[in-house]
């Protein structure tokens, strides 16, 4: 059994936090809190910050920190906390992390540890812009998992392999820009408290894994 049981989940995209966050799941009975699924379940019942949250997304606006904080403070006061649970997605920035701070008394919990998934940009910038796939049948390839044969042509139909603009260099460089200059003060935030544990994430996702249980166990 896991000791540190209160976690948060940080790590830059393409770092496999999420396949991380799976199989500690399989092995521990704690519950994945990301702000996807509650800004589903909230808008689902229809409860005020839901209400609020669905009218931003409507108009096409992001959801302002204090409706998501007030989401994941009543997500996190849910009894099924009780038995640990993993933050993921929220928080990004620092203002955020203080509104977590805030919930989390609010409902009488703490934190354990903030788990950092960290890699290398260049390792990062290779797994986001990876997917390319075939203009005429659409197959989708990884270039590093599962390449075509040839570069620049689909194995099944000879069709012309391309990238799309989300998967491309610059998308993935602005992505980790803007990821850096909004977690850089967070995890110092957390490093001021102590509860900051890196992870590298460039291995094996078993020693991966292995590495999390060695900080939480
Ligand atoms: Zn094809």
């Amino acid at each position: 059994m896991i000791k540190k049981k209160n976690l948060v989940f940080l790590g830059p995209p393409g770092a496999g936090k999420g396949t991380i966050s799976e199989a500690l799941l399989a092995k521990e009975d704690i519950t994945h809190i990301s702000t996807g699924d509650i800004f589903r379940a909230e808008i689902k019942a229809q409860s005020e910050l839901g209400k609020m949250a669905k009218d931003y997304i409507d108009k096409g606006q992001l959801v302002p920190d204090e409706v998501v904080a007030g989401m994941v403070g009543s997500r996190l006061a849910q009894d099924d906390c009780d038995k640990g649970f993993i933050l993921d997605g929220f928080p990004r920035t620092l203002p955020q992390a203080e509104m977590l701070s805030a919930e989390l008394e609010k409902c009488g919990r703490s934190l354990d540890g903030v788990i950092y998934f960290a890699a290398a940009d260049e390792v990062l910038l290779e797994r986001l812009t990876a997917r390319v796939l075939c203009k005429k049948c659409g197959k989708v390839y990884n270039k590093i998992f599962m390449p075509p044969k040839n570069a620049e042509v689909c194995d099944d139909c000879n069709g012309e392999i391309y990238q799309r603009s989300d998967d491309s260099l610059d998308t993935a460089k602005d992505r980790l820009k803007v990821y850096h200059e909004q977690t850089s003060p967070l995890i110092e935030y957390y490093k001021k408290q102590d509860l900051l544990f890196d992870i590298n994430s460039v291995q094996d996702k078993a020693d991966v894994l292995a590495d999390l249980l060695k900080v939480i166990a």
